[in-house]
């Protein structure tokens, strides 16, 4: 088969070398004649990969030993709920940055349990989609944490600043970047991630949570999405989603041997460059998000001349890159370039509209 570029959004590509190893282990794991999906999660060998898996993800984030690394279910949707009904405690509002889709969506499910304040940091620049900046966000005396989404995954945009509020506790969606670049974890009381961008397949989802913010749960919160719960049984309360948290450890172990979160960076700011250098040398592609606030995990841009949208959308598949029309509620096309996607496959992508541009511009 030729070789195939996947730009979905998530779940996304994944390494190569990472599924190839599950693929020669799949059947027969550590020479016990059974999958790694067969076996007990309470059995040693699972225990060994589960804590594999949570040692080298704590090395790549360099996690201080004040915080808790739980592996949950529920996805990202689970932890816009997860958040307010383990952080808020006595309190009856939080607030919440507005700054793309993904936000919007945590304020919704948040509203079932506060009143957040909504701060909308939606702002043009130059005709361009940007941010205010995070010291234009005014926070409120009374709120129990501040959550935004570092960067919105369907709006292609991301906010890049590093928060500095003081004690006020902040909470962020790392979805879409999580492992993408170096993070001080020590700024934020919270942490989470979906795993089927960056981290691995669907279905598990990672929580950062500092130690002392444990114990304040909701009476009604779901024993499967309390913190303390979690972290009091090693993420086993129930049975967690094992061949997920497998394949994750896999690709930390990868992503280590590629040099870290500092090395990943590098090649994602070179993959961004390079499509974004390709958008902006003509009219014929366009991104209208401002340069501050461009993302570099995902980068949506349209046609000129939306008629061709199908024909680009169609060839492009043809030649092995696979999954580039824009989200539903923004269109044209995206192009989602997570750590498992190479330099090569972006050059794969730049090339073809290069050539699309001509025949078609
Ligand atoms: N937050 C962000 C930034 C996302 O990109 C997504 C999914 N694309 C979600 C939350 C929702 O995640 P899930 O589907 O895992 O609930």
């Amino acid at each position: 088969m030729s070789q195939v570029y996947n730009f979905s959004s998530g779940p996304a590509m994944l390494p190569a070398e990472v599924l190839k190893q599950a693929q020669q282990e799949l059947c027969d794991w550590q020479g016990l004649g059974t999958s790694v999906m067969e076996v007990s999660h309470r059995g040693k060998e699972f225990i060994q990969v589960a804590e594999e898996a949570e040692k080298d993800f704590r090395d790549l984030l360099n996690i201080p030993s004040s915080y808790k690394v739980l592996f949950c279910h529920g996805g990202g949707r689970g932890q816009f709920a997860g958040i307010p009904l383990n952080l808020l405690g006595d309190k009856t509002t939080a607030d919440y940055v507005d700054a793309g889709y993904w936000a919007a969506s945590a304020v919704k499910e948040a509203r079932k349990y506060c009143t957040p304040n909504v701060i909308d940091a939606k702002v043009t620049v130059d005709g361009l989609r940007a941010v205010k900046p995070m010291r234009e966000w005014q926070l409120s005396d009374d709120a129990a944490y501040l959550h935004y989404c570092p960067n919105e995954t369907i709006d292609g945009i991301a906010i890049h600043e590093t928060p500095d509020f003081g004690d006020a506790i902040v909470t962020a969606d790392f979805s879409s970047s999580i492992l993408s670049h170096p993070l001080d974890v020590s700024r934020y009381g919270a942490i989470y991630a979906g795993a089927q961008k960056n981290i691995g397949p669907a279905g598990l989802t990672l929580v950062i949570v500092r130690e002392d913010l444990l114990g304040k749960s909701q009476t009604a919160c779901p024993s499967i999405l309390d913190y303390t719960v979690l972290s009091d049984n090693d993420s086993m309360f129930n049975t967690p989603p094992t061949f997920a948290w497998y394949l994750a450890g896999l690709v930390f172990k990868w992503l280590k041997k590629q040099g870290g979160v500092a090395a990943m960076n590098s090649i994602n700011q070179q993959k961004a460059e390079l499509l974004y250098s390709i958008i902006d040398r003509s009219d014929f592609y366009r991104n209208d998000v401002s340069p501050a606030n461009r993302s570099r995990m995902n980068i949506p841009f349209q046609l000129a001349d939306s008629s061709l949208d199908k024909l680009f959308l169609e060839e492009s598949f043809a030649a092995g890159l696979h999954a580039l029309k824009g989200h539903r509620v923004v269109g044209g096309m995206r192009a989602s370039i997570y750590n498992a996607m190479p330099l090569e496959g972006v050059k794969a992508l730049t090339d073809f509209m290069q050539d699309f541009e001509r025949r078609r511009g």
